[in-house]
């Protein structure tokens, strides 16, 4: 079975259930809603039909609302052409607002930025340098020009911004989201951990709490990163806006200290953008892609995203085809997750963590063909994902959210399970299921952990080694 998780962002291409049915069958294992585009209706339409196309194909798979965050944009009545070396002005009130004054999205502008720093237009293609500023506006020198038009994004990638990591739109949809049910909850531009608890606080306000992805995508984020680590559930490499506020050549070494950051503190990790973005037009992508994703997993990613390539591209069910075929290709070359055998950071202890070690060592030793967790909150379960453990993992659970969130985990899958008060019961239930499916034949051996005793919903402190009957 293939391991690492897809994720694909549903848009315009996307928005047909027969199309949803045809990205899960192959190989989607969860939807992102981007919620920087599209109405509430869309979003509405959007979330049903994937619940409609879930439940026809009895995928359990999560459904993830990504909130815009602070992004700030600009306001024109029309294109302005900005030529290098010309001086252009910055303002957030819009009164100031004119000839070469653009107003931003950002109140407090004109306190947050610094002389000498860069401010970026347009997906960074258009770069200025601050010069000066007053109360009211920030006066510029372009150093790189081009065409801005509006509503086009702005970027300081050397300013601490003290905007709210949530604005009153992420407020209104994180509450329309949560009416919704939406599985997990993802964070765009978040600077340090504070974020991720102001964005529980709120979660808490609203009477649920669901897990929480920080996307990654400020200089500040990477710097406060193992601070992120500690209050967010899941992590994404949002390289799109990364690529902008870090040169672009710095990527792939932060790519690489995330991903093992979040390995070090067992929490699922997203890599995304740009995967397959050839295949926006085309049905085959480029050779440096396809190396891509496989080098994604060979870092140890959990999961590799699709955006553009399936939201608005020509192609997404042959993107998701192509990436399934390339991590198929890449993960049986081993010797590469060798490294992550026993990767937790010293300070993760827990009976849960030394159960997971356990069942993932045994399946090294006695030719343990599977690995079955018992599990009421799934932790046991990405635990022993992030183990990256050679056999399968069977994850059952009583509990439906906790059954489509591990459809995100590594490796795992994820299998709807009543609850069961005695171990001996719970055994011979598991048992039955696993031949019922086919995923295991009589006579093999599995490792099965579970919390005992089960009522107590204890984390897992039991790993029994069972031969199948
Ligand atoms: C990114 O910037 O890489 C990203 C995933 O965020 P979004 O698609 O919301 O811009």
């Amino acid at each position: 079975m293939r391991k690492a998780k897809i994720l694909v962002t549903l848009g315009p291409s996307s928005s047909s259930k027969e199309m949803m049915i045809r990205l899960i069958e192959n190989g989607a294992n969860a939807f992102r809603f981007n919620f920087s585009h599209g109405t509430y209706e869309q979003h509405r339409e959007l979330y049903r039909t994937a619940r409609k196309a879930a439940r026809e194909k009895g995928w359990q798979a999560p459904l993830i609302q990504d909130l815009q965050g602070p992004k700030i944009r600009v306001s024109l009545p029309g294109p302005v052409r900005l030529e290098d070396g010309d001086t252009v002005f910055l303002t957030a009130d819009e009164a100031e607002a004119g000839n070469s004054t653009i107003f931003v999205s950002y109140p407090p502008l004109c306190e947050d930025v610094g002389a000498e720093e860069p401010v970026l237009l347009n997906d960074g293609k258009i770069v200025l340098r601050v010069t000066d500023k007053n109360s009211k506006k920030v006066k510029c020198r372009v150093l790189v020009g081009g065409l801005l038009e509006d509503k086009k994004g702005m970027n300081l990638p050397c300013t601490k911004t003290t905007l709210s990591p949530l604005s009153e739109k992420d407020l209104a949809d994180l509450h329309f989201g949560m009416e919704m049910g939406f599985d997990y909850v993802a964070l765009s531009f978040v600077q340090s951990g504070e974020d991720i608890r102001l964005l529980k606080s709120e979660m808490d306000k609203l009477g649920r709490r669901i897990p929480v992805i920080a996307k990654l995508e400020r200089p500040l984020a990477v710097e406060n990163l193992e601070n992120i680590i500690d209050e967010t559930d899941a992590v994404m490499v949002a390289r799109g806006d990364l690529g902008i506020e870090i040169p672009v050549e710095q990527i792939p070494v932060i790519q690489k200290k995330i991903i093992a950051a979040a390995n070090r503190r067992g929490i699922p990790v997203i890599t995304a953008t740009q995967m397959l973005e050839s295949m926006m037009e085309t049905t085959t992508p480029t050779r440096a892609e396809t190396t891509d994703i496989a080098n994604a997993i060979y870092d140890g990613t959990d999961v590799v995203m699709l955006s553009g390539e399936t939201s608005t591209g020509k192609y997404p069910a042959e993107a998701v085809h192509m990436m399934r075929s390339i991590i198929r290709e890449a993960e049986p070359f081993t010797d590469a997750y060798t490294k992550f055998s026993s990767s937790f950071s010293d300070d993760m202890q827990g009976k849960e963590i030394t159960t997971a070690h356990l069942a993932a060592a045994a399946t090294g030793d006695i030719g343990i063909r599977a690995i079955v967790v018992y599990t009421q909150t799934g932790r046991t379960a990405n635990l022993i994902s992030k183990l990256r453990p050679h056999t399968d993992i069977f994850a059952f659970c009583p509990h439906a959210e906790v059954v489509r969130r591990m459809g995100l985990l590594w490796g795992i899958t994820p299998i709807p399970f009543p609850v069961y008060e005695y171990t001996e019961g719970l055994i011979e239930g598991l048992n039955d299921e696993l031949l019922k499916r086919g995923y295991v034949q009589i006579g093999d051996l599995v490792a099965i952990t579970y919390g005992s005793p089960i009522p107590a919903k204890n984390q897992s402190n039991m790993l029994k080694i069972h031969r199948m009957e």
